[in-house]
C-alpha cells in the first residue's frame, strides 16, 4: 500500500488541528490512515530562554513579525523536500479546485500558518515558498485557511467521499458552478421540485442539470462562464 497522505503544519497554534477535521469524513479519513496529519509548535524552534518567536516590525509600525530565523528552523526540522511548501497568506496566488486536486495527487503538503503581521520576507524567499490565499480577506492567523484547505484536499483522497463519482460534477469541477439540488418533500412552502426531476427521463434530466449550471454560471460568475467558453467546453 502507498503511503498515506500526509500534512505537516506548522503553526504557533497546534491545538487548532485537527480541530473541524477530527469529525465527520475528514475525521474517519483521519482515524483509518487515508491521511495523516502533524501539528508542530513553531516555538519549539526558538531559541532564547523566553522562547520568542516575533520582533517588532523594521522601519516601524503597528504589530509584530514572525522571524525568519525561527521559522526557517522549523521548515528545516520538519519539512520534506518531495511535498509543496504552502504558506498561507493573503498575498497569495487564490485557491482553486485545480490546485487543490492536484495537492491531492501528490504525497501531502507542508503548511505555514502566519500570525501577527505575518512573516519576515527574507524566510518566504529564502525556503521558495509558495503563497497561498483563501480569498480576499484578512484572517487573524493562518490556522483557519490551513484547515480549510485541507478539508478541500482530503474530501478529494481516494476513499474519502462515498460516492467516487460526486466529485466530478461539483462546481469548479466542470469549469462550471454545480446545479440546484432537491429533495422531499415534494411542496415546500408552496414551492414545488421541478417537474422535469420527477420525470424519471434520465436524458431529460441531465439536460435540465446542465442548462442550470450553464445558467447559474453566466448569471453568477462571468469570470468563469467567459473562461469556460474559451477552455472549450472540456467537459464536453
Ligand atoms: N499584514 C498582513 C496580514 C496578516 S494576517 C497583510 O496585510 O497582508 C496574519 C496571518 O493570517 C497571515 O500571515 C496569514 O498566514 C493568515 N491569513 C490572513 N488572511 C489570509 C487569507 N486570505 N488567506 C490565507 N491566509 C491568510
Amino acid at each position: 500500500m502507498n503511503d498515506a497522505w500526509a500534512a505537516t503544519v506548522l503553526t504557533l497554534f497546534p491545538e487548532m488541528f485537527p480541530g473541524p477535521l477530527g469529525l465527520s469524513l475528514a475525521g474517519r479519513a483521519l482515524a483509518s490512515g487515508v491521511w495523516k496529519l502533524d501539528a508542530v509548535d513553531i516555538r519549539d524552534f526558538a531559541t532564547d530562554r523566553h522562547r520568542t518567536v516575533d520582533g517588532t516590525p523594521s522601519g516601524g509600525g503597528p504589530g509584530m513579525v514572525m522571524r525568519a530565523d525561527v521559522v526557517a528552523a522549523a521548515v528545516d526540522a520538519m519539512h520534506s523536500a518531495a511535498k509543496p511548501l504552502i504558506y498561507l497568506s493573503p498575498r497569495g496566488k487564490r485557491l482553486t479546485q485545480a490546485r487543490v486536486r492536484a495537492l491531492a495527487e501528490g504525497p501531502g503538503v507542508t503548511l505555514l500558518c502566519g500570525r501577527f503581521e505575518g512573516l519576515d520576507e527574507r524566510v518566504i524567499e529564502a525556503r521558495a515558498m509558495e503563497e497561498v490565499s483563501l480569498g480576499d480577506f484578512v484572517l487573524s492567523g493562518g490556522e483557519p485557511a490551513a484547515l480549510a484547505l485541507l478539508d478541500a484536499v482530503v474530501r478529494l483522497l481516494p476513499g474519502v467521499m462515498g460516492a467516487a463519482a460526486s466529485g466530478e460534477e461539483e462546481s469548479f469541477e466542470s469549469g462550471l458552478l454545480e446545479y440546484p439540488h432537491y429533495t422531499r418533500p415534494q411542496v415546500f412552502e408552496g414551492r414545488e421540485i421541478p417537474e422535469v426531476l420527477t420525470s424519471g427521463d434520465h436524458a431529460r434530466v441531465a439536460r435540465w442539470r446542465r442548462e442550470e449550471a450553464e445558467r447559474l454560471t453566466r448569471e453568477r460568475r462571468p469570470d468563469l462562464w467567459e473562461k469556460f467558453q474559451k477552455d472549450g467546453r472540456k467537459s464536453d
